[in-house]
């Protein structure tokens, strides 16, 4: 049984952003009350009421999921739902107390249930977990759904299936591991200007066996251009879940989000395209002919995008917005086509 995020609070489709309140202080951690552990034996069950309970009192939202997924976690299993019958009944040793109660006073320091155990499924994989990494989202899922479609229909209409696909801000390795894990042709270089991204993609390609076709490179898309041109041949596939919050959107970010997911990984500047225009102006010099962009972005970006990308960006073609399954206009595909120039030339309009 897969772990999924809840429907509400942090966590839910596109809460990067639209919490209640803000934070001042990066990682700020607040000193918080503890409930005393029993002195008695005490089963699951009950551990997980006296935290439940706690945690309401407390304001941490999703009480129920936080629990669930910590005891589930200590007791060798995903969920709750898939833990043997009984097992919530019986007893807990005093060391399985002791740590029920460690890592639930991490969740009590608003610390997302995903850093407190230290793992996350994204589609079909199990992914560790390590702060400040971006803690991918449900939504992503999608984006890459949108990626293995046409990949799938290339090869299907027998094209050529030796494929390469480029992330930007690869995170935690949630995109290019799970398209490597679908396509067993396809190879990948991920990109984070994030020290620590870079380190868990890679752990996470190792634990998954899939890094032999995977290049790592710790590179800023903004700032070390020359560097990632020289290293991108032709790619036919560029992915990004890049920062796309607009700054001030910063301020009303969950407590879980504002204080221990890696601000650079979520704010995209005034108008949370900094990143992405950035991507889309480098884009015709990375994409072979047809290779396309698949990018997810805020609601309000695609019909600013379109405009940007027709009268900036000579060689890409907005080719079309997705929405997600709430019906939010949040993926743009755009798709590398031959300059107006070469068409030109091809036709034989030019002298
Ligand atoms: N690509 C990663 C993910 O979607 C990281 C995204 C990011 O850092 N903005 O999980």
């Amino acid at each position: 049984m897969w772990r999924r995020s809840v429907a509400t609070g942090y966590m839910c489709f596109g809460c990067r952003s639209g919490g209640p309140k803000g934070f001042p202080g990066f990682h700020a951690m607040p000193s918080c009350s503890v409930p005393a552990i029993p002195a008695g034996k005490i089963t699951a069950l009950q551990a997980m009421g006296i935290w439940r309970r706690h945690f309401e009192k407390r304001g941490v939202t999703e009480t129920e999921h936080s629990c669930n997924y910590i005891i589930a976690h200590l007791l060798g299993a995903k969920t709750v739902e898939s833990l043997e019958r009984g097992k919530l009944t019986e007893f807990l040793s005093r060391e399985k107390v002791e740590q029920v109660w460690k890592l639930c006073t991490r969740r009590l320091s608003r610390m997302p249930v995903q850093y407190v155990i230290e793992e996350w499924d994204f589609r079909d994989l199990t992914l560790k977990m390590k702060p400040p990494v971006f803690i991918p989202r449900p939504e992503t899922e999608e984006l890459v759904d949108l990626v293995l479609t046409d990949l799938q229909k290339k090869a299907g209409t027998g094209g050529d299936t030796q494929h390469t696909c480029l992330e930007v801000g690869c995170g935690s390795g949630a995109i290019s591991l799970s398209l490597l894990k679908s396509l067993p042709q396809l190879k990948a270089i991920a990109l984070d200007k994030c020290q620590a991204a870079v380190n868990l993609t890679m752990e996470n390609a190792l634990r998954l066996g899939l890094d032999d076709r995977l290049q790592i490179y710790h590179i800023d898309v903004m700032k070390d251009v020359e560097t990632l041109l020289s290293l991108c041949r032709p790619i036919s596939v560029l992915v990004s879940n890049p920062p796309y919050l607009f700054s001030e959107d910063m301020a009303s970010l969950e407590p879980e989000v504002f204080r221990f997911e890696d601000h650079a990984a979520l704010d995209g500047g005034k108008d949370g395209l900094q990143v992405i225009r950035q991507i889309l102006t480098l884009s015709p010099q990375i994409l072979s002919n047809h290779g396309r962009v698949y990018l997810e972005v805020d609601p309000r970006h695609p019909l600013l995008i379109q405009p940007w990308v027709e009268a900036h960006v000579e060689g890409l073609h907005y080719m079309e917005t997705r929405h997600d399954i709430t019906g939010r206009p949040r993926f743009c595909i755009l798709q590398k086509e031959k300059s107006l120039g070469d068409r030109e030339l091809c036709l034989g309009l030019r002298n």
